[in-house]
């Protein structure tokens, strides 16, 4: 393969995907480098991880996406340094690949805030794998709590977006699935907790969306323990900053996020959670020829209000900067990014959802938003037939509860 590039685009999220699209689009030679052969899509790892679709629902191979665009080229290969300064990226395999224009959007993994045996014993939830990995033990959970005579106690960290759907998925498992799946014993033995250290669930949300989630998360059966943060974790349990414990055999972290280690330690420097500061053309101060963007990046508008880490603002974040490069190839001039603010949804639960829709925020609760909630996210996935596929698998699970993705052992 050649080794040299116009542009190198690190990591094929939303942001780097949406990147390359528009690079191909213009015949530009673009190398795409991720460390999978295909694209994940994030918002619906929950619903992996609680067998209600499947893993190739949620995944597109790059070289399917890209196929029509011939002068973008894609390489599956861990990307461990970057050197800014020489705009080369080399990988674990030893290769050096180098190019005019460097697009760094390797997207975040968990933070867990120093917390003692969180990284040990928690489960992360940021790509297909820690899906499958989450899915897999909460089976093998079940398996030993029924044959034990028990029953399943499941703590899921922070009261985010990804908290509440995730909380919300198991205890639906628990009230609907486990007694049909398993038994009723079992299930009635099993409980989820939903904990944070501050005082509301989905705290970016306003006060009505926080209210009716709370109260439809507790309906199904979701246990809230607010306003003090976890300490420590163990195999077994989960302590408090208020001296308290829980039992749990899982720990789900939803607890906080930072910027991935390849651009954590590009050397560029970091700002809040790790990320890097990022002009509003999307390139890094005092860095030709660098982008960084989505996840990894703090980005901000034109008037320099700060963006959210949100698949939308990652996906418009890419097309721009491939607007941008176009600009720089072309001797135009780089734009600041208009970021198109469609607000913020999460679902609750079967027929139950928030949502706040565009800059005004028109707030939505329930099956109206349940139905919103459904709409955006067909348009988001990626590939037709994974949108049809996603769709049966929704419709088989609100008319009959079925888990008909429940596969034990994809990752072994
Ligand atoms: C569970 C969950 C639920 C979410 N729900 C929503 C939602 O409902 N709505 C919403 O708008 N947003 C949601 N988000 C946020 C949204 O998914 C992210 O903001 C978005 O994915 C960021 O896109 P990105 O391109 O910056 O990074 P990512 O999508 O994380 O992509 C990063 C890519 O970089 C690759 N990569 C990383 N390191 C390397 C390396 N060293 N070498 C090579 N490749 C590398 C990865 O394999 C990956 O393909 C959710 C996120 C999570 C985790």
């Amino acid at each position: 393969m050649e080794k040299s590039f116009q542009v190198i685009v690190v990591g094929g999220g939303f942001a780097g995907m949406a990147a390359v699209k528009e690079l191909g689009r213009h015949g530009v030679r673009v190398l795409l480098i991720d460390q999978n052969n295909y694209h994940q899509f994030q918002p619906l790892l929950y619903q992996v991880a609680t067998a209600q679709i499947g893993v190739s629902d949620v995944t597109r191979t790059f070289r399917g996406m890209f196929h029509r665009y011939r002068s973008a080229k894609v390489l599956t290969a861990r990307v461990t340094a970057v050197d800014v300064a020489a705009h080369t990226v080399t990988t674990a395999d030893g290769d050096t690949f180098g190019a005019q224009i460097l697009v760094l959007a390797a997207g975040a993994e968990a933070n867990f805030f120093n917390t003692p045996g969180a990284e040990e014993h928690a489960y992360p939830l940021y790509s297909v794998t820690d899906a499958v990995r989450l899915g897999n033990d909460m089976i093998r959970a079940l398996d030993a709590a029924q044959r034990d005579d028990g029953g399943l106690k499941i703590v899921v960290v922070g009261g985010g977006p990804t908290g509440v759907e995730t909380a919300g998925a198991i205890a639906e498992n628990f009230k609907y699935v486990i007694p049909k799946y398993f038994s009723a014993e079992l299930a009635a033995a099993s409980s989820v907790h939903l904990v944070d250290m501050v005082p509301t669930v989905l705290n970016a949300f306003s006060d009505k969306s926080q209210a009716y989630t709370t109260s439809r998360l507790r309906k199904v059966g979701v246990q809230l323990k607010l306003g003090s943060g976890v300490t420590e974790v163990r195999p077994d349990s989960v302590t408090f900053a208020d001296g308290t414990d829980l039992p749990a055999q899982i720990v789900v972290w939803a607890g906080g996020l930072k910027a991935g280690a390849v651009v954590a330690q590009s050397g560029l420097p970091q700002g809040r959670g790790g990320r890097i500061d990022v002009d509003t053309d999307l390139t890094v101060p005092g860095v030709p020829g660098v982008y960084v963007l989505g996840d990894a990046a703090n980005m901000t508008d034109a008037r320099g209000a700060k963006l959210p880490q949100l698949g939308s603002c990652a996906l418009q974040a890419g097309k721009w900067a491939g607007r941008n490069i176009m600009a720089d190839l072309t001797g135009g001039t780089r734009q600041p990014f208009a970021y198109r603010d469609k607000g913020y949804m999460a679902m609750v639960g079967r027929g139950a959802a928030v949502a706040e829709i565009g800059r005004k925020r028109i707030q939505m609760q329930g099956p109206p938003a349940f139905l919103a909630w459904l709409g955006v996210h067909v348009v988001l996935l990626s590939g037709g037939r994974q949108r049809v596929s996603a769709l049966i698998s929704w419709a088989d699970d609100y008319l009959t509860h079925s888990r008909s993705h429940v596969v034990l052992g994809r990752n072994d």
